[in-house]
């Protein structure tokens, strides 16, 4: 039970590698909340989660729009009082090559990506600072460190959030809040399941563990940064590709 009486507030956990987090969270001992952008799915997977015997919310939430970001933390903080643990992991892609992408497709990512975690670890952060101690795990990729054809939206916001994560770091140290990120390479969701075989196979290749990830094996290292075993690490990022950026 490494995350005992902590509570965790998760973004887009209805689904993929936020509800893995949620569900192996829970049964570290962690109440977690569950916030997504769709309530019903967001409930199921409170349902499911609060059978570890923790206590699991969901919260209605679009991380892009400040007044719900805001609204989302009062609601957590009214139903399980402290924040230890906020997860930015509320993401999505609209790929194309750049000269066919068009502005609506990079502000659709950028907006959710990276201004949704800027704006959800601003309110956790008045949180932590008051309670002097909080963890902010943000969910980056593997493709901000390598690039990757068909997603400069994407690459760039979860580019982006190494800088966001390295800055909370400096600025928020001295109140106890540790930032981190994890960068997964190919994970099975779906975000992924979308892709053509061919693209898939190709991915393969390039993996030299020779298989796509799991939630879960994601859902680990952010457990690992969340518990006391990671309370010396911070403003850096734990990679979980099989090998495929090193
Ligand atoms: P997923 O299965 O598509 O889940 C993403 C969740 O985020 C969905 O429940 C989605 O809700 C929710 N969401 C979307 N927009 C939102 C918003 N504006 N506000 C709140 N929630 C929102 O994706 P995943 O594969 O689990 O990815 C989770 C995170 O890991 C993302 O940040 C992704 O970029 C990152 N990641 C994934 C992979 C991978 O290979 N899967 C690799 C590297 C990084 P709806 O379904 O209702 O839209």
């Amino acid at each position: 039970m490494r995350l005992e009486g902590k509570n965790a507030l998760i973004t887009g956990a209805a689904q993929g590698i936020g509800k893995s987090v949620a569900l192996e969270m829970a049964k570290e001992g962690a109440n977690v909340a569950i916030a997504d952008l769709n309530i019903e799915s967001a409930q199921e997977t409170a349902l499911e989660v609060s059978a570890s015997g923790v206590k699991s919310i969901a919260i209605k939430l679009d991380v892009s729009k400040q007044d719900d970001v805001r609204a989302a933390f009062g609601a957590f903080t009214g139903e399980l009082g402290a924040l230890d643990i906020l997860v930015n992991n509320a993401g999505i892609t609209r790929d194309t090559i750049l000269l066919r992408m068009k502005e609506e497709d990079w502000d659709a990512v950028l907006n959710i990506n990276l201004k949704g975690a800027f704006l959800c670890s601003k309110e956790a952060i008045k949180i932590m600072a008051r309670q002097r101690s909080g963890k902010i795990i943000s969910i980056s990729s593997v493709v901000a460190f390598m690039g990757n054809p068909g997603q400069a939206n994407y690459s760039a916001s979860k580019a982006g959030l190494i800088g966001l994560t390295k800055t909370i770091a400096k600025e928020y140290a001295g109140r106890g809040i540790r930032a981190n990120a994890v960068a997964p390479g190919f994970i099975r969701t779906a975000m992924t399941d979308i892709l053509n075989d061919e693209v898939k196979n190709e991915m393969k290749k390039a993996i030299p563990l020779g298989q796509f990830g799991t939630p879960e094996d994601v859902a680990n290292a952010i457990i690992f940064l969340a518990s006391k075993e990671g309370d010396y690490i911070t403003g850096q990022v734990i990679h979980v590709n099989g090998g495929m950026y090193m």
